[in-house]
């Protein structure tokens, strides 16, 4: 099942109508399908506001439906889901890092203006699970990772040599679109 989508109006189309899809849409879950029903909103606070940021599906098991009770949550492709900060904030960071070449302290703090840096770490973290699968979106294009000798760990160098390479080598590359190319989030 598609899980970003472009715009909330197409996820609001989506799910409004998920009755009419009843042959195409299952439950990731169960794999019934026409038990699907539109859940409500996912909000987030952004900047100090509460926003719209998905939605969620319900597998449902009332009121003449006999689906196993799940609920599956669809995002807006900017959003990335149990994070504080937004995609923008994300994509600044990873650019600080491997164009202007700050450290992840640094690049952390120019993106959020924040200067406790452990959520950095993290992010760092989440990318290096996702680095098989970054190789495989740049099907495996060779990489320069002698760009980075100011940073000290091998496989960190080989890490941002792959993210740089995301921007540089995808025409119009963005964690938002890496969502809607990939359907699985950015890190
Ligand atoms: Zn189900």
């Amino acid at each position: 099942m598609k899980l970003y989508f472009d715009s909330l109006s197409k996820l609001e189309s989506f799910t409004l109508n998920i009755d009419c899809y009843v042959d195409k849409v299952e439950c990731p879950i169960c794999s019934k399908r026409g038990q699907l029903v539109s859940h409500g909103y996912l909000y987030r606070w952004v900047g100090g506001i509460l926003r719209v940021v998905g939605k969620r599906i319900l597998c449902a098991a009332r009121r003449g439906r006999n689906g196993c009770g799940s609920t599956q949550s669809l995002y807006i492709k900017t959003d990335l889901p149990r994070f504080h900060y937004t995609v923008v904030h994300v994509c600044h960071f990873f650019m600080c890092l491997v164009f202007l070449k700050k450290s992840v302290a640094e690049s952390y703090q120019l993106a959020t203006n924040c200067y406790d840096s452990r959520n950095a770490y993290r992010w760092v973290s989440k990318a290096k699970n996702k680095f098989s699968q970054y190789r495989h979106f740049l099907e495996r294009q060779s990489l320069e990772s002698t760009d980075f000798t100011n940073v000290a760990s091998s496989q960190l160098r080989v890490l941002m040599a792959t993210i740089r390479g995301l921007f540089d080598k995808t025409p119009c590359f963005s964690p938002e679109n890496y969502h809607t190319i990939t359907q699985t989030p950015f890190i």
